[in-house]
């Protein structure tokens, strides 16, 4: 994932270890993704469609607490980095440019565990032994 879009974290309490943890959340245009950094569970989203005119978003009602959260991101369509808001959901990720309403939205499509975590910037936790 060389495209810089959205690379931020929240912290919540993991569906899936039940740890209070920063799940970290990197989207793409090609994909959006939710990693726990406890458990290492990551949640793969992939895009759906992309829109500029979006009104009244139906969000569906998950399994999961929807997570409203605000990044910074680089927003491809008006070349602006400000603030996206982020929905994130237990079936779908949406950002949306705050500047130019420009949304993807990604249906979630898979999830792992992975073997090691992710250590982007060296302060992610190893997972507990099982
Ligand atoms: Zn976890
Ligand atoms: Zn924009």
């Amino acid at each position: 994932m060389s495209e810089r879009f959205i690379f931020t974290r929240y912290h919540t309490r993991c569906y899936r270890c039940g740890e209070v943890a920063d799940q970290i959340i990197k989207a793409v245009s090609a994909q959006a993704q939710v990693i726990c950094s406890a458990c290492g569970a990551t949640r793969i989203f992939i895009p759906r469609f992309e829109n500029t005119g979006i009104s009244g978003i139906s969000t569906p009602i998950g399994r999961y607490d929807l997570w409203s959260i605000e990044a910074d991101g680089y927003c491809k369509h008006c070349a602006v980095t400000g603030p996206h808001d982020l929905a994130i959901g237990s079936g779908h990720f949406t950002t949306r440019c705050r500047n130019c309403g420009y949304t993807h939205f990604y249906r979630f499509n898979l999830e792992y565990i992975a073997q090691c975590p992710i250590d982007d910037e060296g302060e992610v936790s190893a997972p507990p032994s099982p």
